[in-house]
């Protein structure tokens, strides 16, 4: 029979023996939030099997720069779910990210928050983005709107565990609705989006 017990993200005692298990992180703060996490990694279960103590660092995830053509930067680190030698994990690996990246573009979480912020402004989207004085062209930033403007449900369905719909004029523009909200949930960090991440440990996008 089993006594469960919390304290904390630290959970499960058994008849037998005692089990320390963490959450897993998808997103890291700082290089002291990543060895935190590091250090419990023989404690943490695989997202996709659930067994705890076969993760294993498995290499850094690199990336463009946003703006220095040519230069690569650290996005973050791969993780394994090692099932070689006589371990039992499932040979899958995941990411653990850096928060102020999304996951699958080159801009910069900070750098998309500007630009969403300019647009909750009033700036069209052009000039939103020439505000930010980065290599993009047009049609990326389109695209990119586009593609917040369709996962905004999802992005207000976890705002509201965060803080409650700011009050407002009125205001018929979805997309303002979700940035505004967004600024309200997190109005104490430079970068809402960064701090969503965290918060929520799923990407923004
Ligand atoms: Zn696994």
């Amino acid at each position: 029979m089993f006594i469960r017990r919390q304290f904390g993200k630290i959970f499960f005692f058994n008849k037998r023996s005692i089990f320390l298990r963490f959450k897993i992180k998808h997103f890291y703060s700082c290089s002291g939030d990543f060895q935190r996490f590091y250090f419990r990694l023989k404690q943490t279960p695989c997202p996709y099997c659930k067994s705890a103590g076969s993760l294993i660092l498995h290499g850094y995830l690199s990336g463009n720069h946003q703006t220095i053509s040519g230069e690569k930067i650290i996005r973050g680190r791969r993780i394994f779910c090692s099932n070689r030698n006589r371990r039992v994990g499932c040979g899958k690996t995941f990411s653990l990210l850096a928060a102020n990246i999304l996951k699958g573009f080159n801009i910069c979480a900070n750098s998309l928050w500007r630009f969403l912020n300019n647009i909750s402004k009033g700036m069209s989207k052009i000039q939103a983005l020439k505000k930010l004085n980065l290599p993009f062209s047009d049609s990326t930033v389109y695209r990119l709107f586009k593609i917040f403007s369709h996962r905004q449900s999802r992005i207000r369905t976890l705002l509201l565990r965060q803080s409650p719909v700011p009050q407002l004029p009125f205001i018929n523009h979805p997309p303002i609705q979700t940035i505004v909200h967004l600024k309200s949930a997190f109005k104490n960090f430079p970068c809402p989006i960064t701090a969503f991440q965290l918060s929520f440990q799923t990407p923004f996008l």
